[in-house]
């Protein structure tokens, strides 16, 4: 369903669809195997001009408008969950929340970089203790003569055993946890150190890693905006992060469709494709709906920032239903497949293990929901 793309929008999308089964489909198998990250195809995928995004074209980027980010998002997912995140993160958690919160010289000196994959980007909120409640990080930030110090540790960090730069949240007040600051933080500084975590369940070709923040310095034009403003810089982050999940969520739900479609026509039972048993068309149609209701509530919210208006709510509906969508159509996929769902032949277990953390990263779907009727009751139930 293309919801009345334009021109441009339909360009980007076939111009990923083509790239992603030539380049990212015959080796997302080995890679989630081999726990390998695909430099090569984000270097590719630099060079294209994907890394683009959203950001104007006055400091590097591609200047899409936030459908067609959608779109980009969705047909890379379709086939790659991985290669996505690291495309997101990249883009939404960090590039974007630079334009948004970053001084002049910030995104001067580092939009340019993310944007042609010179530079790899990382977005740090998640600490071993904190994760939902953010406003109870340890990792603390103190003013020095001629800069900041920090120390902490950071846990689950997309891209963060491989980018040259962090965007790190952290306290500079024990008493007061509204005085939290946002920093960004050249890897190579020294203390900066990030171990690559395994064993997970999906994602595997992403890489996530722990940072330890041993006493590194930087200079006072590292923070991004002001004292006090870190907690705004994660939420503006997160809006941003969210829609890309949730349009790389519809990625996964629609690929999970396709292959089923796919298998469903070619395997028989009793005399017939399984396509033609009515509670396998029922299977189906429910992923039907289910998907392109997520699809257009995505493309509500990227209408909202189209045109600057607010959009946490919706993007949280997108990202809660979206999310939901993605591990539903996935674990139906494989029921489609029979024993054969259960191999990685077919891409559909994969796509399962894929989408599980998107009900878990970038707000759970509890916070979601919690948000969501935050707004609609004027009570906040948390933080
Ligand atoms: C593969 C992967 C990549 C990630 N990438 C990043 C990244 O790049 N940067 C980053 O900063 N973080 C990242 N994360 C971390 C992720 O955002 C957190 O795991 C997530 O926010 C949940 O935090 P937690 O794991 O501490 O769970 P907790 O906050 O401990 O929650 C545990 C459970 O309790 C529930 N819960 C908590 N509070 C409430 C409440 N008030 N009401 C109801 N239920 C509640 C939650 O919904 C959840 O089910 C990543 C995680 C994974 C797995």
């Amino acid at each position: 369903m293309d919801f009345e793309l334009n021109d441009a929008q339909r360009l980007l999308k076939d111009m990923a669809a083509e790239f992603a089964a030539r380049r990212i489909a015959p080796v997302a198998r080995q890679n989630d195997i081999d726990e390998r990250f695909p430099g090569d195809i984000v270097k590719e995928m630099g060079d294209l001009g994907f890394y683009g995004g959203v950001i104007p074209e006055a400091y590097g980027g591609a200047g899409m408008d936030y459908i067609a980010y959608a779109v980009l998002m969705e047909e890379i997912s379709k086939v790659c969950s991985s290669v996505r995140t690291v495309l997101s993160v990249q883009m939404s958690l960090v590039a974007s929340t630079i334009l948004k919160c970053g001084s002049e010289e910030q995104k001067k000196k580092y939009l340019p970089r993310l944007c042609t994959t010179e530079w790899l980007g990382c977005f740090g909120l998640t600490e071993p203790d904190v994760g939902s409640d953010v406003q109870h990080l340890k990792t603390f930030a103190e003013k020095t003569s001629n800069g900041w110090k920090i120390d902490g540790r950071k846990i689950w960090i997309s891209n963060g055993g491989v980018a040259q730069l962090a965007l790190i949240i952290a306290q500079t007040d024990r008493k007061d946890s509204r005085k939290m600051a946002a920093f960004l933080v050249e890897t190579g500084t020294a203390g900066f150190t990030a171990k690559d975590m395994h064993g997970k369940l999906g994602l595997r070709s992403s890489n996530t890693a722990e940072l330890y923040l041993d006493g590194v310095e930087v200079p006072d034009d590292a923070l991004m905006g002001g004292v006090g403003d870190g907690f705004k810089v994660a939420m503006t982050a997160l809006d941003n992060g969210r829609y890309s999940v949730a349009a790389g969520c519809v990625g996964i739900a629609q690929g999970s469709l396709e292959a089923s479609v796919a298998y469903a026509k070619e395997r028989h039972t009793f005399g017939k494709p399984i396509a033609a048993h009515q509670l396998v068309q029922e299977i189906i149609a429910r992923m039907v709906v289910d998907i392109e209701s997520s699809r257009l509530l995505i493309y509500r919210a990227g209408e909202l920032k189209n045109a600057g208006k607010p959009n946490t709510k919706e993007t949280c509906i997108a990202k809660y239903m979206a999310s939901e969508t993605a591990v539903r159509c996935a674990n139906d996929a494989i029921q489609i497949h029979g024993g054969m769902g259960y191999s990685n032949e077919y891409p559909v277990e994969r796509f399962m293990r894929d989408a599980r953390v998107a009900t878990i990263y970038e707000g759970t779907s509890q916070i979601q929901k919690l948000i969501i009727a935050g707004f609609e009751t004027g009570i906040r139930a948390f933080g």
